[in-house]
């Protein structure tokens, strides 16, 4: 099956932790065999030091912030309590999210409620513990509003804002108000028809992972702020959401030429690097390929706590960058990070059950696994796995796909082909790296009734693994 083929690797960024835990075979061989394949182990060290850093960027210009954790990224409550032991915030957007920061005590004032749908429940749970709530409808304030009368309470609330300029043109989002319209929200409507409401600040949350874009939608924040202290309004917040890059991967070079290479491949001039030549969410008609591959950017040289950086320094029309206005105005500056929180706090380990060849003879590697648990809203996650051989093998290259337990012929866990250095054997493991932001938890069902992945944390001191 071996062939000559080649290849276009993607290889990851891989930390101490992560070449500590898969030397100790015995150890991740004995969690898969008590809580069966797969498994995801979580490193809540890494998570703090991420989000120390990003403390670390506003507290370099002086700035009052507070780092929420957006708990959606991943499900593991450790992750809760973790935030809870470092003093961060928790962002929360469902019932049960909000409900577990509460029981494991994170401070009312360390939570934030951004749920895109709100019901009764939820927003009583929210009211009741005094939870500033992100607005985002009309709809949704009056409900709001009339369970503050029912309670007989106020509420802290945040107005959710969007349709920004940029560049000349709206930005378009499906969330919160309209810019242009939020001055007279917050200074008519909101102390006309929602007396109960006390306007805490503003909140956006941009799609992309645009510099500028950021910057740009929080000077129009900081513009509408100054609008409103003209009035006697404080805006004593403002949350820029989520969306911090992180870099995956250790070769500038590796990703610029798998870019190249797939384009190659799915135009037919080159053996395919994916599974049926899948474009990755490209468009191909007529020997042309429209559009860029649906994936999330892997390699960034700009991320995390230096991206946030980038966005405080990003300059107003007059050069005067925004931590200075901001650092002016005292407004205290907040982010909601999911991702890059949990840049390199996790790993996916599963077990190979089959090898065979596909009708076309491509060779095919069965994981105890389904692709909803390595999955996020890219086409392919586009990283290496490790490959760990039970036993000693040939040294011998082989090249092929990995495939899951769903009954769908779209199941495959990596579109991409993979290379492995020795024939793998029924029981190696495979690990995917660095899978705790979205991967391992946004997309997972359980059809067939297959049992989730278990949820383990990496105590490094005790070499052990705890459930979460
Ligand atoms: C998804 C989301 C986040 C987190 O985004 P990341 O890209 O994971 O950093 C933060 N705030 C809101 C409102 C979100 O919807």
């Amino acid at each position: 099956m071996s062939t000559a083929y080649k290849h276009t690797p993607l290889t990851p960024i891989i930390v101490p932790w992560v070449n500590e835990i898969i030397r100790n075979k015995q150890l991740i061989q004995e969690a898969i065999e008590q809580h069966h394949s797969p498994i995801n182990i979580h490193h809540l060290r890494s998570f703090e030091e991420n989000i120390t850093a990003f403390k670390a960027v506003f507290q370099k210009y002086e700035l009052k912030h507070q780092v929420f954790f957006a708990r959606k990224a991943n499900k593991a409550i450790s992750f809760v309590k973790s935030a809870k032991e470092i003093g961060a915030g928790v962002d929360t957007a469902s019932f049960r999210e909000l409900d577990q920061a509460l029981k494991e005590g994170i401070p009312p004032h360390h939570i934030v409620l951004t749920a895109a749908v709100k019901n009764n429940r939820l927003i009583e749970l929210a009211i009741k513990n005094q939870i500033p709530i992100t607005i985002d409808n009309i709809d949704e304030c009056n409900l709001i509003h009339e369970i503050c009368e029912e309670l007989d309470t106020q509420t802290p609330i945040i107005v959710r804002v969007s349709g920004f300029d940029f560049m000349g043109q709206k930005m378009p989002s499906r969330f919160g108000f309209d810019i242009d319209l939020a001055k007279e929200l917050i200074s008519q409507t909101l102390p006309s028809r929602y007396p109960r409401f006390n306007y805490l600040g503003l909140h956006f949350h941009l799609n992309g992972y645009s510099i500028p874009q950021r910057g740009e939608a929080l000077l129009q924040c900081i513009a509408l702020s100054d609008l409103l202290r003209a009035q006697r309004i404080e805006t004593q917040i403002i949350d820029i959401g989520g969306g911090y890059l992180i870099n995956y991967l250790s070769s500038r070079q590796e990703w610029d030429s798998f870019l190249a290479e797939l384009k190659s491949a799915v135009l037919y001039q080159r053996t395919p690097i994916t599974y049926d030549r899948d474009p990755l969410g490209m468009t191909i008609l007529d020997g042309r390929i429209y559009g860029e591959p649906a994936v999330y950017p892997y390699y960034n040289e700009v991320n995390k706590a230096q991206f946030l950086e980038e966005i405080l320094i990003y300059k107003n029309k007059d050069g005067v960058p925004i931590h200075e206005l901001i650092h002016d105005r005292e407004i205290e500056l907040r982010i909601e990070p999911g991702r890059s929180t949990l840049d390199q706090a996790g790993i996916t380990v599963a077990k190979v059950a089959f090898r065979k060849p596909d009708t076309n003879g491509e060779l095919l590697i069965g994981l105890e696994m389904n692709r909803t648990q390595l999955r996020s809203s890219s086409a392919d996650f586009l990283l290496d796995p490790i490959h760990l051989p039970t036993t000693e093998g040939s040294e011998e290259e082989y090249y092929g796909y990995l495939v899951g337990a769903y009954c769908l012929e779209q199941e495959f866990i990596l579109k991409r082909k993979i290379k492995f250095n020795t024939f793998p054997q029924i029981g190696d493991l495979i690990v995917f790296v660095n899978t705790a932001g979205y991967m391992m938890h946004f997309y997972e069902s359980e059809a067939h009734l297959f049992e989730l992945a278990k949820n383990l944390i990496y105590n490094q001191d005790l070499q052990q693994l705890i459930e979460d």
